[in-house]
């Protein structure tokens, strides 16, 4: 079998870019998934196969059943919002009167609410795909949202002083042109906050195709962190730090990722967690009962994984934070 994966004749489309320059050397990778992928060469980020989505918008399911939250299990949402707090304290810093906030995949609007609400004066926009989420976060007072994706989202000459992208950048295509985009848009002294799966992690190296993080269906590439930093460093941008600490993320990406070595189809309990309509079917039901004790026996190492990773920087989601040069 060939390892040259890309053919040379590809439509543009179909062209992969990898962040670290290499465009034409590529190895195949977990051919037995609905979607193949593709690992660079160079530097070992994956791409999947087609690299991009032939979708106006995320089915209505994506986000959740609940009008607020993508999960049903109080706890979780609790953690999740702890998390959504945290990133929204970050970048309520660089937003005042004069300056303005942009969040890139912003589903729901949670994000951008919370930080209008810490700084009422802050011009807030947001991009996400014409969608049942992006018509709720529409409906937030003072947000303005860009209903197409982040390539084509008419942003003018707008510059901005707080960017976030929390696990949107994965879901774009061509990351490079994603990049530039970036940089033409962030204010100098501005802030691009990205949260993405890493793949550098552990889990990755864990569990491979069988990893809750790869969600083969919506993520599109998994740069390496250290490519991307350099990438952005390129485009006139400062390394400020990183964050491996996501227990929110990586404790169920550690369990849902162990289920999926075990179960026949991919993400089971994941998605009765996101509809609890599931609970009434019986099979629904029952992987809940038994994926759930599955979970119990398996939270102790999922614990002691997410301190490893914490302490080695091999965090299974990353948090990575840029600063505009002035
Ligand atoms: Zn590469």
């Amino acid at each position: 079998m060939s390892d040259q994966f890309i053919s040379e004749n590809a439509s543009e489309k179909d062209q992969i870019l990898c962040l670290c320059g290499n465009s034409e050397a590529f190895a195949k990778k977990f051919t037995s998934l609905s979607y193949r992928f593709v690992s660079c060469k160079t530097c070992e980020s994956l791409f999947r196969i087609p690299p991009y989505f032939e979708i106006e918008a995320y089915p209505d399911d994506y986000y959740g059943e609940s009008e607020t939250e993508k999960f049903w299990l109080s706890p979780i949402i609790s953690l999740l919002e702890y998390e959504r707090k945290g990133r929204a304290r970050f970048l309520s810093k660089f937003c005042n009167s004069e300056s303005s906030a942009l969040d890139i995949g912003c589903g729901n609007g949670k994000l951008l609410k919370k930080i209008s609400e810490l700084k009422p004066n802050c011009k807030i926009s947001g991009i996400e795909l014409d969608s049942k989420a992006a018509r709720r976060a529409s409906k937030i007072d003072g947000i303005r949202v860009f209903n197409n994706g982040f390539h084509e989202a008419n942003l003018s000459d707008e510059k901005y002083s707080a960017i976030s992208m929390i696990h949107s950048f994965e879901h774009i295509p061509n990351p490079d042109k994603t990049i530039q985009k970036l940089a033409k848009h962030t204010a100098n002294g501005g802030v691009v906050y990205i949260a993405i799966p890493n793949r550098s992690s552990f889990q990755y190296k864990l569990f491979r195709k069988h990893w809750l993080h790869l969600d083969p269906e919506w993520h599109l590439h998994f740069i390496r962190p250290s490519v991307l930093k350099s990438r952005m460093e390129k485009e006139g941008f400062e390394f400020i730090k990183a964050k491996h600490f996501h227990p929110v993320q990586n404790i169920p990406g550690f369990i849902l990722s162990t289920h999926n070595i075990f179960t026949k189809k991919r993400d089971v309990l994941f998605n009765v967690l996101k509809d609890k309509k599931m609970l009434k079917k019986i099979d629904g039901l029952l992987s809940f009962i038994f994926l759930g004790l599955f979970s119990a026996i398996l939270f102790v190492p999922a614990i002691i994984e997410e301190i490893m990773a914490t302490l080695f920087r091999r965090g299974a989601t990353i948090d990575m934070i840029f600063q505009k040069k002035v």
